[in-house]
């Protein structure tokens, strides 16, 4: 029966409107920001907060240094760290101490900063130097955005703008603006309102347009407030930390972690690519004069380059001196020895200019997907001039030949764990060795060494000269002399 009095529908009408202007005065996105404000411990202590202190360890992962493609990263046990933030002026620094688990004698100290915009490393002397534009883009999420106290004052800022309101399972997310324009993802729990992740893009030379994902758990009483001892982040589907705070300081005094004044009038340092030449045989050269060198090599009609390190600029750079070195000569292929980022950092490069990538078989399914990844933060050259990557592939050994060289491609089972799916090149007719990471000159590994000398002589090389992607043009008598120096003598 329809029998309902008017009184009654007014009355839902003014329940209505009421429910209404409540939703006007607080937008629902709005009101996810103040509930994990009021979670944190309030709205006012969140916005009058100045600064924090965390000190603690944990793990870290060298992102682009695996083992091979799919494995793992290598981890570094991290200790000493200490990571300041001066939430009133917008800046924050993070050092830590650094000791790779597998192998302690690989160890580092890293003190990054951050200063509203500009990001500097401060070397073991104490000198600043100021980094990239790309750099800085990271460390404002890793540094800074990405604690839950930092992401959320910031959103209760008059000119931050939220958005894109949405549920995924039991988290609440929301799109924050901030009113730098800087663009962060919160996630709350959606029953006790706390923050349990931030999540924003950045760009990384090799992988592209790139998920940052910090998540937070541990929530501790520090000071009236609420906050995470335990931090941990994803870059893209890689675990690059796990920190754990041990002790936390809301509000004192720290130091001055500011940028040096000569750091931030400096220019936001670009690559730049500085390309020597040196024939080391009739039709090789060594493409050298940084830390990453490559070998050109001539054949009857085509050139093959060994190794497009590091970065586009200096991909580019050495493509264009191999292209002046034989104008006549079509520059077909690229050979690169091994995936790790600072080897392959040139491929997207070397697609675009039409190269053919050799590599282990083991990478094929990594550099197809290096190759398609989107570039829009940043357009590089295959993002501008976009092609098809072609990807030849070795699995064991190859000799390439014709009438002027013969060139032996070969996996190097290292057994020294550096990479599972290692190349190296041998010239028979020169005998000379193109390698990367297996021997530098500038830090001998004696042990290794001798891991990888057991390789060459299975194969047969009769190496005379170490032509190398690092380090120094070696003669192979010496590298026996540094290997030996090192081994126990017989007994
Ligand atoms: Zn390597």
């Amino acid at each position: 029966m329809y029998n309902i009095s008017m009184k009654t529908i007014t009355a839902f009408m003014l329940i209505a409107a009421a429910t209404l202007a409540g939703c006007s005065r607080t937008p629902p996105e709005r009101q996810v920001i103040d509930d994990a404000a009021e979670a944190l411990g309030g709205a006012a202590p969140v916005r009058s907060a100045t600064a924090l202190l965390l000190d603690g360890g944990g793990t870290n992962g060298d992102l682009g240094q695996n083992r091979a493609p799919d494995a793992d990263l290598p981890l570094f046990n991290v200790s000493e760290l200490r990571h300041a933030i001066d939430l009133a002026n917008r800046r924050a620094r993070r050092s830590m101490n650094r000791v790779e688990a597998d192998d302690p004698t690989e160890s580092d100290s890293q003190n990054f900063g951050w200063d509203n915009g500009v990001a500097y490393n401060i070397d073991a002397k104490g000198m600043a130097r100021r980094q990239g534009d790309i750099v800085a883009r990271e460390r404002q999420a890793e540094l800074f955005l990405h604690h839950p106290l930092a992401l959320v004052r910031a959103a209760l800022d008059d000119g931050a703008t939220v958005s894109n309101l949405r549920r995924d399972g039991d988290t609440t997310l929301v799109d924050i603006t901030t009113s730098q324009g800087e663009m962060v993802t919160l996630g709350v729990n959606s029953e006790t309102h706390l923050p349990v992740l931030a999540r924003s893009m950045f760009y990384h030379p090799n992988l592209g347009d790139t998920l940052r994902e910090t998540t937070f758990s541990d929530y501790q009483a520090v000071s009236g407030l609420r906050l995470p001892a335990r931090m941990m982040t994803r870059v893209d589907r890689y675990p690059v930390a796990d920190l754990t705070f041990t002790r936390q300081a809301l509000n004192e005094a720290i130091e001055d972690i500011s940028a040096p004044s000569d750091v931030r009038s400096a220019e936001a340092p670009t690559p730049v690519a500085n390309v020597t030449v040196q024939e080391v045989a009739p039709g090789v050269w060594w493409l050298a004069g940084q830390s990453h060198h490559s070998v050109l090599v001539e054949f009857s009609d085509h050139l093959k380059l060994i190794e497009v390190p590091q970065n586009e600029t200096r991909a580019l750079a050495v493509i264009a001196k191999a292209r002046e070195l034989r104008p006549d000569k079509p520059l077909t292929k690229a050979v690169v020895t091994h995936h790790h980022f600072d080897h392959s950092g040139g491929i997207r490069a070397a697609i675009a200019e039409g190269l053919t990538l050799v590599t282990h078989e083991r990478n094929r399914a990594l550099f197809e997907e290096l190759a398609k990844r989107p570039h829009t933060i940043v357009q590089d050259a295959l993002a501008r001039n976009p092609r098809e990557a072609r990807i030849e592939t070795v699995a064991d050994d190859m000799t390439v030949k014709d009438a002027m060289r013969s060139m032996r491609v070969f996996h190097v089972i290292d057994g020294t764990g550096h990479s599972d799916s290692m190349l190296a090149v041998y010239l028979p007719n020169e005998r000379i060795l193109v390698q990367g990471d297996l021997f530098n000159s500038q830090g001998p590994n004696p042990k290794r060494m001798a891991i990888i000398n057991k390789r060459f002589e299975e194969l047969g090389l009769r190496i005379q000269r170490h032509v190398p992607i690092h380090g120094a043009i070696t003669p192979h008598t010496e590298y026996l002399k540094i290997m030996r120096s090192a081994q126990p003598t017989a007994s």
